[in-house]
């Protein structure tokens, strides 16, 4: 079997098997395949007319609404890169990333056109601007989470939803290949500049595919978008699987726990992936029950550790065993998963749980510092070579060389392999701690606290030291109605722990602080220690 080219190459075939199915459900609002598809040809037609050429940039700053499935699909049809920004970026992020991918049109929020008129639009290259508001595409508005109402009318840009609605006809067929970059999806840029991934269509269509084919979801089946769209787990793992299996993508604007709950028993999904905070906030609401969960087949969290004991926490009040999953933006979303059927084992030395098995024609190696390959079961860096694995990063030629020798990822992610092939992730390079001389990994710590039944969510980091060179210190956030001083976390990481590793200080939060795509800000807690 060989895959089509490009997740837009699965759309169209199934727009011709299935016109009238949802491609969209979006509140009380649905496209089908057929709609979902002239609007997008609109949009595309739109961009040629006002000069945007094949391998044109444009940039997508949208929430989980059927404008961005439209917007991605036009760009795509008009033979453009997307390259998917956050939509809560301020002035100066934005305006870095329009001028480093050299940003030809802007499709965004209209609270975002806002912060593009502040600060970008001076130097800014960008040619192109259509707005969107939430309320499109649905006539139940949900105050909980399009909160703030339609912002003032857009200056200068015209409006995404007519002009997709113009009826326009599709530009000639771009010819798309699965060489073809697809997207340029910039990091957070916790180590320096943000640096534009490069993900070609055959990188995403390799991983919608291996999910097709090995995921055991029958085609045709609801996705719920737990993940940002703007982020390569919701992009690969939601929308491009989605619409690989003819399945329909149930939106909810963006991650709001109860209205999240409430779209499950409204769309019943299947399927859904998201980062394990989202999870615990699910759990954390007083009104969850296992109904809630009985309509899926198979729930995976991704890009963001899964503590094994959520893993518990989750089945006990859900039902639903919760998979685990590897990936990064640099390989397209997933490298290793956990196969349908199977449960992924917890080291019995430190008690971490397995992130999965490498995928088919991928080969994960863990090296040591000069690239060799160390023994089963010994730590070292996580090296990833295969089909989903990108190219380099955007106009970057020396950060390739470094990230990408000879092709391989080097993840920056330390790791181990066990003899039967699971892969298990110990921490970030970056965010060892060294304590009196010895590693400490703050997930171990983090994991032991996760144990313990107040606990919701947990965060350690390093703090300076003018004896040790650096202690332990962990945040935490309590379970509803579950008191816990911080002095008694120390004692029981103390019972649980060696002594270089239990923090010496354990300080509870309402709420630690997270990225948009749920993962825990540590580098925040670091300053604040
Ligand atoms: P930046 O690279 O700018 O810091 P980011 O960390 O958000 O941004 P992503 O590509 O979203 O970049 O995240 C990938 C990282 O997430 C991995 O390198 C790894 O550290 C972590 N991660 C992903 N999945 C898991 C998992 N199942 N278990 C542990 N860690 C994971």
């Amino acid at each position: 079997i060989s895959p089509p080219p490009s997740v837009l190459h699965a759309f169209e075939a199934a727009v011709r098997r299935f016109p009238d199915r949802a491609a969209l459900v979006y509140f009380d609002g649905r496209l089908s395949y057929a709609e979902t598809d002239w609007l997008s040809d609109a949009v595309a037609a739109h961009l040629v007319e006002r000069g945007f050429r094949r391998g044109d940039r444009a940039v997508l700053m949208l929430q989980n609404t059927p404008h961005f499935v439209i917007a991605l699909l036009g760009v795509w049809k008009a033979g453009g890169v997307a390259v998917p920004v956050n939509p809560m970026y301020k002035a100066g992020e934005v305006g870095h990333i329009l001028r480093d991918a050299e940003v030809i049109a802007l499709i965004c929020a209209d609270h975002a056109w806002a912060e593009y008129l502040r600060a970008a639009a001076a130097d800014s290259p960008v040619r192109i601007a259509l707005t969107a508001s939430p309320f499109d595409f649905q006539s139940r508005d949900d105050a909980r989470v399009l909160r703030g109402g339609r912002a003032a009318p857009a200056r200068d840009a015209d409006d995404l939803y007519a002009v997709a609605r113009s009826g326009a006809h599709r530009p000639a067929d771009p010819g798309l290949t699965a060489e073809h970059t697809a997207l340029i999806s910039y990091t957070s840029g916790t180590s320096g500049a943000p640096k534009g991934a490069m993900n070609t269509h055959g990188n995403i269509m390799f991983n919608a595919e291996r999910q097709r084919t090995g995921g055991g979801i029958p085609e045709g089946s609801v996705y719920f978008v737990l993940a940002p769209l703007f982020h390569i787990t919701g992009m690969v793992n939601e929308l491009s699987v989605c619409l690989t299996n003819a399945g329909t993508l149930a939106l909810a604007y963006r991650f709001e726990p109860g209205v999240v709950l409430d779209a499950f028993l409204e769309h019943r999904p299947a399927f859904t992936v998201g980062p394990s905070t989202a999870f615990m906030a699910l759990l954390a609401q007083p009104q969850v029950t296992r109904d809630h969960f009985a309509s899926f087949q198979s729930i995976s969290s991704g890009g963001a550790p899964l503590p094994p004991a959520l893993t518990e926490r989750f089945r006990a009040a859900s039902g639903c065993y919760l998979h685990n999953g590897y990936g990064l933006t640099e390989c397209t979303a997933p490298c290793a998963s956990v196969p349908p059927g199977l449960e992924a084992p917890v080291d019995p030395a430190s008690g971490t749980l397995a992130v999965g098995v490498p995928g088919p024609d991928t080969v994960v190696r863990i090296i040591d510092e000069k690239g060799c390959d160390v023994p089963f079961g010994e730590h070292g860096e996580i090296a990833v070579r295969g089909p989903q694995v990108v190219p380099g990063y955007w106009r970057r030629p020396e950060e390739t060389e470094a990230a990408f020798p000879g092709g391989e990822l080097r993840t920056g992610d330390i790791g181990f392999m066990d003899p039967t092939g699971w892969l298990y992730v110990v921490d970030r390079k970056k965010d060892m701690i060294n304590a009196s001389g010895f590693k400490v990994w703050p997930r171990e710590v983090e994991d032991v606290l996760y144990t313990h039944p107040a606990v919701r969510e947990a965060a350690v980091v390093g703090v300076p030291d003018s004896y040790r060179g650096e202690t332990v210190k962990a945040y935490v956030s309590l379970r509803p109605g579950a008191p816990a001083e911080g002095a008694d976390l120390v004692a029981y990481c103390k019972e649980r722990l060696a002594a270089f590793k239990y923090p010496r200080e354990v300080e509870i939060l309402p709420e630690l602080p997270k990225t948009m795509s749920g993962k825990i800000l540590r580098r925040e807690l670091r300053a604040r220690a």
